[in-house]
């Protein structure tokens, strides 16, 4: 038997529009092998995230299998254990998918030289994103800082490269190296389980991907522009979760999303506009790959200065969906129990902790890591940052999202607030019954009060 070649999956559990699974499979006998290592995303993985994970292993592993690849789990610190998987296996080759994080960036590099030095042909691939991050800059050479010119920048390239195929099934090799069983991973909750709501929003099936890409693409994209802002209709595609486990990557819904365009006219509008929300998922990777301290430091400087309020009563009234403002407490709700928001309440929930609150956009950001399944370094930070007025390209400091108008404005059937606040009759705050935590006035005035306290020009890093 040929020595087998070793496919590192990290977040990219998919079988098609995978170069790093092409390329350990055109040489040979493949192996793959998934590593949980809590350092991956540069701190472990949130709960719902690890529920997440749990099911989207069990679904690759399963296609895997039918594709005669071993999956191989193991925990421990990832560089260590692929190197002592490589030594038990006699592999004489690794390949993986890149990872732009800085931390990722870092063990790669050193795991790539490990490698190299014991004699072990490495292989890194794209895919993650529709571009890498280094591709595209300004005319001058610079990285782009702003979403606008990088938009522009991307669709000046041209269309994104198209997605790979899946590989051809192989005979699976013989394999030394034992895996652990990912019941034993305790990935799942279970005193108590409070999965169930999880459970009822994504079911767990083979393919279920692919699945909602037709379905969005079919029923729902063609309104898209027009309905996305609405949490109160199934306007969007909901693939968060999928693009952020690689279970779909960026290529295939791009490539799939022109297809139907082609196909169906009258739905340009929305192909257009859901492209460009991609671009912003490549734009928040950009930041964080060109701004490798964003996690901890403000984009914008000044921000080191803002004064922030020390306040755990009031975040733990945020987490638990207790502001009395039934918008904030709508998509705490909803946050809690599907692992998943709205964008357009995001926005409105991140902005109430971080304006009227006052409170540090990291503890924000903090406690979406941990419930979220689509739970993104990248997306998660680039985010909280905008919405915190410190980041790039940030809104207006002025622009305080109104928690009364913007449900009313966003939720115009009441569907989204029968749903999630049952007990209010409206928007208005303390109609749930419960008492607001601060008025929308004062909390406005006092985050205006606190921006202008940063005196002088927005400056950006260079
Ligand atoms: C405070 C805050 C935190 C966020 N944290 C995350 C996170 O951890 N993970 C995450 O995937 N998204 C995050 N987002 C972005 C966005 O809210 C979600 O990607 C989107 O709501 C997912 O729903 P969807 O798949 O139906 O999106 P659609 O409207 O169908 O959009 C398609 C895809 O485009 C991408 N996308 C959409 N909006 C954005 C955006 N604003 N920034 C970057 N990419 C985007 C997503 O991959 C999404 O699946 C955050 C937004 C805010 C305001």
């Amino acid at each position: 038997m040929p020595a087998p070649a070793i496919v590192l999956f990290r977040r990219d559990l998919r079988i098609a529009d995978n170069a790093a699974l092409r390329a350990a499979i055109a040489t040979g006998p493949a192996v793959a092998l998934y590593v949980l290592d809590s350092a991956a995303d540069g701190r472990p993985l949130g709960g719902a995230a690890r529920w997440w994970l749990h099911h989207a292993l069990a679904r690759i592993g399963a296609q895997l299998r039918d594709l005669g690849v071993p999956l191989i789990l193991r925990r421990g610190d990832q560089n260590t254990t692929v190197l002592d998987t490589a030594v038990e296996e006699q592999a004489d080759a690794v390949y993986w998918n890149r990872r732009y994080t800085p931390w990722g960036i870092a063990a790669d590099r050193a795991l790539k030289a490990a490698l190299r030095a014991s004699g072990t042909t490495v292989g890194d691939f794209p895919g993650a994103y529709l571009r890498e991050p280094w591709d595209l800059t300004t005319k001058q050479g610079n990285w782009i800082k702003v979403f606008t010119p990088f938009y522009r920048a991307s669709l000046a390239m041209g269309e994104p490269p198209g997605p790979l195929q899946p590989p051809q099934p192989q005979l699976p090799p013989s394999v030394s190296t034992k895996s652990e069983a990912l019941a034993d991973w305790d990935l799942l909750p279970t005193k108590p389980d409070w999965a169930e709501g999880l459970r009822d929003t994504w079911p767990s099936e083979p393919g279920t991907a692919e699945a909602r890409l037709s379905t969005f693409l079919e029923g729902r994209v063609s309104g898209y522009s027009r309905d996305r802002d609405r949490p109160d209709l199934d306007a969007t595609s909901a693939l968060s979760p999928y693009f952020a486990f690689g279970e779909l990557s960026p290529r295939q819904a791009w490539h799939s999303a022109r297809q139907f365009q082609g196909t169906s006219p009258g739905s340009d509008q929305g192909i257009d506009s859901f492209l460009r929300q991609l671009v912003w998922r490549d734009f928040s990777a950009n930041l964080l790959y060109h701004f490798p301290d964003l996690g901890h430091r403000p984009f914008q400087e000044k921000f080191k200065r803002f004064p922030l309020s020390d306040d755990p009563s009031s975040l733990r009234a945020w987490q638990r969906g207790r502001t009395g403002y039934p918008w904030i407490d709508a998509g705490m709700r909803q946050l809690w129990v599907t692992g998943w928001i709205h964008n357009r309440v995001r926005m409105g929930v991140a902005s109430f902790l971080c304006k009227h609150l006052l409170l540090p956009w990291q503890s924000g950001e903090a406690w979406f890591w941990d419930t979220l399944v689509d739970a993104d370094p990248a997306q998660n930070i680039a985010n909280w940052q905008w919405v915190a007025g410190c980041g790039a390209d940030a809104a207006p400091y002025f622009r305080i999202f109104n928690p009364i108008t913007q449900g009313t404005r966003f939720d115009r059937t009441g569907n989204y607030l029968r749903r999630w606040q049952p007990s209010a009759a409206s928007y208005e705050p303390g109609s749930g019954g419960c008492q607001p935590i601060i008025g929308h006035k004062e909390g406005r005035e006092r985050a205006l009060a606190a921006f202008r306290s940063l005196a002088g020009r927005w400056e950006s890093p260079g």
